[in-house]
């Protein structure tokens, strides 16, 4: 493991569990984020038990805090 300095993703696609509709957002490096309305049905994404975000548990690539420290930091 000797990439120390790897470049975070800021882009995730969300895909709704509701309709499935998928629509591509740019993530926060400084926060995460806990709600997420679907583009498609307008229904409100809301982290799985045990995610930090709605990108953890909906998005396809993690939130920044998680692809830089492998976990969120403490919230
Ligand atoms: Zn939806």
């Amino acid at each position: 493991m000797e990439t120390p300095n790897r470049p975070i993703e800021l882009s995730s696609t969300i895909t709704c569990p509701e309709c499935g509709h998928a629509e591509t957002e740019t993530m926060p490096t400084d926060a995460c984020q806990w709600f997420y309305d679907c583009k498609g049905c307008g229904c409100v994404l809301k982290p799985k038990a045990g995610d930090c975000c709605v990108f953890c548990s909906y998005g396809s690539v993690a939130c920044p805090p998680v692809q830089a420290a492998g976990a969120c930091g403490g919230h």
